[in-house]
């Protein structure tokens, strides 16, 4: 679905709560009393539609990319955290749990029971921890696993306790049209959780990888191969990436995302190469050849330039080098001849990876590689430092009608951040850059 129909939609969704209440045939109340209404109206349409927004589902993520999805999510959550925290506070009017009968349409007072007032205020304080704990979810010290198993779990208890505060309490949702909406959203956010973690695995179980091999290809950096256990293709782009759980079963949240470093000519296996970070990634060197695994996908965006674009710019920083290696691989394996510059940094010499192989391709089509390290030994002759705009102006600038080529990037937040703005005062328009980061804050 185009990013502009997905947003107008998104817009769409999140006004009709207080459009269906503006033309409802109740009389209005003081200004601060439906704002406040409108606020939590609004904020609680935001948050079901969050459900859709974490699932993963193609037809959202697959325009802007699941780093920007994500990012989406969160900012949606702090700014409905922001209304929800200002909504029981600017109501004017008195609370009152039974309408007095000349009153019917609650002009003059909160319609408020014991059940509303209840989970309306578990919901908020719940609401509140869990926009909180996920913002700090760095500094706590519980694995990546518990967090999301608790942050699922506490969604779904706030959307059931707003539910129940918002048909008991909302003087608007009791009207025909609204009620229909909050259950048709319910509906939607109820399917996204089942078919995450219900119809998904299923579909996974009929579907089972295995591991090929596993092999220690530079400091702490490992290359995973796995393929189908009946050998049957697999589908992906190159430069896309699959969630991956080496478990017993697929009903699992131990499923990491990496970037698939083989290219689509070679779909009998992909390839990943892996940085140890945490739990799982620290785990690598203990998986043997056989292993059951599971994969969700293809996802991303990241992907082979169309063949309108004259050349092809990646910039890799680190492990970021797999989904470029991807493109490249599949570049060289349809004998697609488009000039290719890579800029590769990394810290040390000893964390380039597949040295060789681009060594190799470099000699043998228009592939120029730059090696740029951070800390480099005595004797390095190559590029030194960080990505900025002078090396970015050094290497990309220097070959004629580069600004005209599409850009491919990947790695750690802080170097793609430099890299887009060296390439845009390069000359190099927005919209010919794609950029995929690792993590999402
Ligand atoms: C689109 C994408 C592609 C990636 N491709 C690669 C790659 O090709 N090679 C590579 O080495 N790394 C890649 N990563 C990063 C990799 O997913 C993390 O390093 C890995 O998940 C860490 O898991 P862990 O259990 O070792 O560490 P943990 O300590 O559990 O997690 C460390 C951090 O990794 C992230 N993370 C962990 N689990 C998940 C998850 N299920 N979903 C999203 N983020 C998670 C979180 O930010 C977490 O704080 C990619 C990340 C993304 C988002």
């Amino acid at each position: 679905m185009p990013s502009s129909l997905l947003l107008a939609l998104y817009l769409g969704i999140a006004a009709a709560p207080v459009a269906l209440a503006w033309i409802s045939d109740l009389p209005p109340r003081p200004f601060l009393d439906d704002l406040s209404s409108g606020l939590a109206m609004t904020a609680y349409a935001v948050m079901l539609m969050e459900f859709l927004l974490s699932g993963r589902f193609r037809f959202v993520s697959s325009k802007i990319g699941i780093d920007q999805t994500m990012r989406f999510h969160q900012l949606f959550a702090r700014t409905l955290l922001v209304f929800v925290l200002i909504h029981p506070f600017i109501y004017t009017l008195p609370i009152i749990a039974n309408p007095p009968p000349w009153d019917l349409a609650a002009t003059g007072f909160l319609k408020l029971t014991n059940i509303g007032i209840l989970t309306g205020i578990a919901g908020w304080l719940l609401l509140g921890a869990l926009v909180l704990t996920a913002m700090a979810r760095d500094a706590l010290s519980y694995s990546y696993e518990t967090w999301r198993l608790s942050h699922g779990l506490g969604a779904i208890l706030v959307a059931a306790l707003v539910a129940i505060h918002t048909f008991d309490s909302g003087r608007y949702s009791g009207t025909g049209p609204l009620t229909i909406y909050w259950t048709g959203l319910l509906g939607i956010a109820a399917v996204s959780m089942l078919y995450v973690y219900l119809v998904s695995p299923l579909l996974k179980l009929l579907s089972p990888f295995e591991v090929i091999s596993v092999r220690q290809i530079a400091e702490r950096t490992w290359e995973l191969t796995i393929a189908r256990r009946d050998r049957r293709p697999i589908r992906f782009k190159a430069g896309q990436f699959f969630w991956l759980g080496i478990t017993r079963h697929p009903f699992t949240l131990r499923e990491n995302p990496f970037s698939i470093a083989s290219a689509p000519a070679n779909n009998r296996q992909v390839q990943f190469v892996i940085k140890e970070l945490g739990d799982f990634t620290r785990s690598i060197s203990r998986i043997s050849p056989g292993q059951r695994a599971w994969v969700d996908g293809p996802h991303g965006g990241l992907s082979l330039p169309e063949p309108d674009a004259p050349g092809v710019g990646l910039i890799a920083g680190g492990v970021g080098i797999a989904p470029l290696l991807s493109v490249l691989r599949e570049m060289r394996a349809r004998g697609d001849e488009r000039p290719v510059i890579l800029l590769y940094g990394n810290r040390r010499e000893d964390q380039i990876v597949y040295r060789e192989e681009l060594e190799n391709l470099a000699a043998t089509s228009d592939l120029n590689v730059t090696h740029l390290l951070g800390e480099p030994p005595d004797g390095w002759s190559g590029a030194t430092g960080l990505v900025d705009a002078q090396v970015i102006g050094d290497i990309f600038g220097q070959r004629k009608g580069s600004q005209g080529w599409t850009y491919l990037l990947c790695g750690p937040p802080a170097m793609l951040n430099a890299a887009e703005a060296g390439l845009m005062a390069h000359g190099v328009p927005a919209s010919q850059i794609v950029s995929e980061r690792f993590v999402y804050d």
